[in-house]
């Protein structure tokens, strides 16, 4: 298969939409079609093989992916030749992989995100018979040790888990990547070796409760983990996301041990309100959740926090919403990710009475975008004079004759400099806040 899909210099694009884990998903999959022969091609419009990575966490997502793949039509019979497929969790969700096909019968290859594996003999099958190939299996999981096509030096992501087992009530996450199955410590830890070896610098480690990494695995737990990626060396380690309810004190000394553990927190809060903490099944409450903020600021001062803040659940009163301001007040994060809350279908939340009327969801989320912005700025603003060590990671989008990269906390900070220093590590003064990134100026 190989020999004739290289012979024939096919190329593939594709589009990712939605978290970290689908873009880390694609890396696998570009890797899958690279062994294949397939070569990427950066125009979507001109590679043989178009496939749409889909998430199904967001509803306006799904209307926009269905809106991307309808486009593909009039491409399609520019050239027959082209296959359109579409995978990722979307296509996990009941009955919407046959309602795409149904709606759109120019896809030819639909997917899950436990078929990766069988990609090669779907993709054979389309370029042999030319008949359209669907594989969605619910059980099982995906598969992890795939050669990946990673994004270039010097940031990685890696994951450590799969699934989740929460079942916080607006999520459909739990039913679309199902249970939880975490890697063995020694795969993760062999993957980050080789990452360093390839020159990579910074490594995300991925799940969607990393705190609850090592359920079914003998003597492994988060905390232990983290303690055997940085024995690695490996110059920097960041990880998402933390459930509040799992959060643990060894973890917190392992961050504080280690000093290529970033010191920065994702513990999304979600909302301020005990009352809807509950009706979501988050499993903390106000006060748990504040007492571990100041717990966290305790033991490791300085900590960068951000978090996710949704607004609109069934039931938010105005006292409640106001709740999720004053936490916010009390907290204030250096980031928050906000968010109006969408019925997902087949969630216990979309058939809770009490929905919002999305006048009153955007009145509020206005409220918090505007709050939160204060608030980076002025965690901007207190890191002027400070002196960083800052991961170099790319062009800077402002300016030509800049460069970017994070600091230890996350923030994103552009500096004047070339390209050269791609992936090094300098030490700069941050000498200037904007709203949302830093300004600085490289001492070494
Ligand atoms: S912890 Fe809750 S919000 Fe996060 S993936 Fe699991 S069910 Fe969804």
């Amino acid at each position: 298969m190989k020999q004739y899909i290289a012979a024939q210099k096919f190329t593939f694009y594709i589009e990712t939409y939605g978290c970290q884990m689908n873009s880390h998903d694609s890396e696998k999959i570009a890797g899958i079609l690279t062994t294949l022969g397939y070569r990427p091609n950066p125009v979507k419009e001109d590679a043989d093989l178009i496939l749409f990575n889909t998430c199904c966490v967001r509803e306006n997502a799904e209307n926009k992916i269905f809106g991307n793949v309808g486009k593909m039509k009039q491409i399609k019979q520019k050239r027959p030749h082209l296959i359109v497929g579409v995978c990722g969790c979307m296509m996990q969700q009941a009955g919407v992989a046959e309602r795409l096909g149904k709606m759109f019968p120019f896809v030819d290859l639909i997917f899950g995100t436990n078929n990766m594996q069988e990609l090669p003999q779907m993709i054979w099958q389309i370029l042999m018979e030319k008949g359209r190939s669907m594989c969605i299996r619910q059980e099982g999981v995906a598969e992890e040790e795939v050669e990946m096509l990673r994004t270039p030096p010097p940031l990685a992501s890696v994951n450590i888990m799969q699934g989740c087992d929460n079942f916080c009530t607006y999520c459909i996450v739990p039913y679309v990547r199902g249970r939880e199955h975490s890697r063995p410590i020694h795969a993760i830890v062999r993957e980050i070796e080789q990452l360093m070896e390839q020159g990579y610098k910074e490594v995300m480690l991925l799940g969607q409760n990393v705190n609850s990494y090592g359920k079914g695995l003998e003597n492994a737990d988060f905390p232990t983990l983290l303690d055997a990626v940085a024995r690695t060396g490996i110059e920097r380690i960041r990880f998402m996301t933390s459930h509040p309810k799992d959060a643990s004190m060894k973890m917190l000394e392992q961050m504080a041990k280690h000093d290529n553990i970033c010191k920065q927190l994702h513990l999304p809060v979600q909302a301020g309100s005990t009352r809807i903490l509950q009706e979501m099944n988050r499993k903390y409450t106000r006060e748990q959740y504040l007492r571990l903020v100041e717990q966290i600021r305790r033991e490791i001062p300085g900590i960068s926090l951000s978090t996710d803040i949704m607004v609109g659940f069934p039931g938010e009163t105005d006292s409640d919403f106001e709740e999720t301001v004053s936490l916010m007040e009390t907290v204030k994060y250096d980031a928050a990710f906000t968010f109006v809350y969408s019925p997902r279908k087949g969630t216990k939340a979309a058939q809770m009475p009490g929905q919002i009327s999305e006048e009153v969801k955007q009145q509020r989320i206005m409220r918090l975008v505007a709050l939160q912005a204060e608030h980076t700025y002025q965690s901007n603003l207190a890191n002027v004079g400070k002196i960083e060590k800052i991961l170099i990671e790319g062009q800077s989008t402002k300016d030509a004759k800049a460069v970017c990269g994070r600091t230890d906390g996350g923030k994103m900070v552009n500096l004047p400099g070339s390209m050269q220093l791609l992936g090094k590590m300098v030490t700069a003064e941050i000498t200037e806040a904007k709203k949302t990134t830093l300004l600085g100026r490289i001492l070494n």
